[in-house]
């Protein structure tokens, strides 16, 4: 801001303020100099950015896909979800789908909702880690204890990228019975369509831990493989 001065001899403009005007100049700087950084960060990322590998380079590999979008539960699965505990439903996210691993209860004759007390109560008992996601009952019921996106203790080293299934069986041979083998591929048609998977991602607890389970299925590797065919039929 200036003013004119007058004199004898005439007028003279001086500047009004000199001293605060210089100091406004310094401050003035200092946000211009912040607002170049920031500027300079941008176009970095910007180009940056512009160096990465395209987005579908991180999507996830097929049969991988992520377990965060769920399918709509169907009418013929009963969701009786555990509460969550330490000992049969730790609520640890699932890091992918990448197989289905099929079990037997071991426990001849017993029914699935059975089963299913057994898993709830490991939280109070706490007498093991235990659980699945889901249990397939001796008439073919089927019950689902832990969510889709959600770890089930058991499989092992396959807990964190798999997705469980416990059948019954009436007999300590372990067989299934028609309605629970039934239940059990139309179940596992449904995820292998859902997840992407193929025949050969639908494992027993055997091919992971080397254990007997499905005893029966361990135990006459032809009916396995039958049950695989079907799967595909
Ligand atoms: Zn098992």
């Amino acid at each position: 801001m200036y003013v004119e001065q007058r004199t004898g001899s005439g007028s003279r403009t001086l500047p009004l303020y000199p001293r605060r005007s210089r100091r406004r100049r310094r401050r003035r700087s200092v946000p211009l100099l912040a607002v170049g950084l920031i500027i300079g960060v941008c176009l970095g990322w910007t180009l940056r950015g512009a160096a990465l590998p395209a987005q579908s380079a991180r999507l996830p590999e097929p049969g991988a896909v992520s377990p965060k979008a769920l399918p709509d539960c169907p009418d013929w699965i009963e969701q009786d979800l555990l509460t969550v505990n330490e000992y049969s439903r730790p609520g640890t996210p699932l890091d992918a789908v990448t197989g289905v691993v099929i079990h037997y209860v071991g426990n001849p004759g017993t029914t699935a909702r059975q089963n299913h007390s057994y898993f709830q109560n490991l939280a109070a008992t706490h007498e093991t880690y235990a659980s699945s996601h889901f249990l397939i009952g001796l008439e073919g019921e089927i019950i689902q204890n832990i969510p889709l996106d959600e770890v089930a203790y058991c499989s092992s080293e396959r807990n964190h990228d798999t997705i469980s299934i416990e059948c019954c069986h009436p007999d300590t041979d372990g067989a299934f019975t028609q309605e629970t083998y039934n239940s059990l591929v139309k179940l596992v048609r449904w995820l292998m369509e859902y997840y992407q998977l193929d025949a050969s991602q639908v494992i027993r607890h055997y091919d992971v831990t080397g254990k007997e389970c499905p005893l029966y299925y361990v135990r006459h590797p032809g009916e396995w493989e039958a049950f695989l065919d079907s799967l595909n039929t």
